[in-house]
């Protein structure tokens, strides 16, 4: 059956989440007298993709080896002003998005894309179109002047600006691969003061988007395009609220920008797919595109250069998750744990003991993601996690960090002797951990 897409159609976009954490909005903890009820204003997507997320090859295209032609839009130069960028979208040098895509479509983050190769029968039994999918490269930064001077711009606009700086020589024509399927991407950026209308959808607005990407229909000479969309994300933009958790604004753009260029070479033709059959790539018919099944959830890459970039997480379905790399047994990240036991002895009855715990993220490359529950512990109240301070940990423990747990025993009786396991949650390699706990009343 023909399913028609509706308002998918025209873009696939990048949704600005409803709330995001806080970057000292801790985790919660299970088990102990700070257990507050679920709450309500957290992601429901928090490290974990929706149940039966799936994507189905439909027969489109996808690319093979992706050339980013970074596309300014205006003369501004870095600054804060309307007109200007932010500093990392202008330059060139490490770290910038220059380097973001060069590195990033380099890394492990593209290698295992392969399994999105269309050499496969797709969903409608029909031979695919036959592309392995590979490492790309940051192909030039090209500065544009835009004929239309609106500081608010439709996508139309934007695809009318496009197409004719093309055909005047201004930016190069897209290259292919040996088959003739495009490579180039043209990821274009905004300055800030630019507002822009995808479809109703407004940019950096609540219910609107952070960025999203989308197909222009081939014309002669300068054959099919596809390309993304990325307002400023600088402070007052509105996309400086809700586009992500990163340390910094640059590590929210290459983080919404992964998750465009990512869509793009699984599914480059979706703007001109009105239904589940070709040219729509890799697909899942409830949750959008490989990005949108995980939208939100960050990760990281270390570049060649040794700059550590902000990605967002991928949907495999081999891992049948959200992921940046995929886990090989025992060579995931690893968390430890220190100490991993602990005997309070013999403490007074009702008197209380406690013990921190150093959480350990051993990998030099690769960001730990903890559950939105943390960590769980048996045999509650005798142990239970403290009201105040039982953790400094957040959302996400980066390469090399480390964080705490405290816990403490409250002795009932005298001579009895208490244990409880205390479950970390998390998508480490050596996931789950547990630490275990040990007393007795004198
Ligand atoms: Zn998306």
């Amino acid at each position: 059956m023909l399913k028609y897409r509706g308002a998918l159609v025209l873009m696939a976009l990048l949704m600005l989440p409803s709330a995001a954490w806080s970057a000292n909005n801790n985790p919660l903890l299970v088990g102990g007298p700070n257990d507050p009820p679920s709450r309500t204003d957290t992601p429901d997507n928090f490290a974990t993709s929706p149940p039966g997320a799936h994507l189905t090859y439909y027969g489109g295209r996808v690319v093979s080896n992706m050339q980013v032609v970074e596309v300014l839009w205006g003369t501004g130069g870095a600054g804060t002003s309307n007109g200007h960028f932010l500093a990392q979208v202008v330059n060139t040098s490490t770290p910038s998005i220059a380097t973001f895509y060069q590195q990033v479509l380099n890394s492990g983050y593209v290698d295992w894309l392969t399994e999105y190769n269309t050499d496969i029968t797709d969903a409608g039994g029909n031979p695919g179109t036959n592309q392995t999918i590979g490492h790309g490269s940051f192909s030039e930064q090209v500065r544009i002047t835009p004929v239309n001077t609106s500081s608010f711009l439709t996508d139309g606009d934007i695809k009318t600006e496009l197409v004719n700086q093309i055909k005047a020589g201004h930016l190069p024509l897209p290259t292919a691969d040996g088959a003739g399927n495009n490579n180039t991407y043209y990821a274009i950026f905004f300055p800030h003061g630019i507002s822009i209308d995808s479809g109703g959808m407004i940019s950096c607005r609540p219910g609107g988007f952070c960025a999203y990407h989308g197909t222009i229909v081939a014309s002669t000479p300068v054959g099919e395009i596809y390309y993304g969309v990325h307002p400023d994300f600088q402070a007052g933009s509105g996309c400086d609220l809700g586009c992500g958790t990163g340390a910094t604004t640059f590590d929210n753009v290459t983080s919404v920008a992964s998750h465009e260029m990512a869509e793009t070479i699984t599914d480059c033709e979706v703007s001109l797919a009105p239904f589940n059959e070709p040219p729509l790539g890799w697909y899942d018919d409830n949750n959008g595109e490989i990005g949108d099944i995980c939208n939100a959830l960050q990760g990281s890459i270390v570049g060649a250069d040794a700059h550590t970039y902000t990605v967002q997480k991928l949907f495999s379905n081999v891992a049948n998750d959200c992921i940046v790399v995929p886990h090989v047994d025992g060579g995931g990240p690893i968390l430890t744990i220190s100490p991993t036991t602990k005997d309070f002895g013999a403490v007074k009855v009702h008197k209380l003991a406690k013990q921190t715990f150093i959480l350990t993220n051993e990998d030099s490359s690769q960001t730990i993601t903890f559950q939105r529950r943390l960590a769980i512990v048996t045999n509650s109240p005798i142990f239970q996690f403290p009201k105040k301070h039982a953790t400094n940990c957040h959302q996400t423990l980066p390469p090399k960090g480390q964080c705490n747990l405290t816990l403490q025993f409250i002795a009932r009786k005298k001579g009895t002797p208490e244990s409880a396991t205390v479950t970390i949650f998390d998508d480490a390699g050596n996931a789950n951990q547990t630490i275990s706990l040990s007393g007795s009343g004198k």
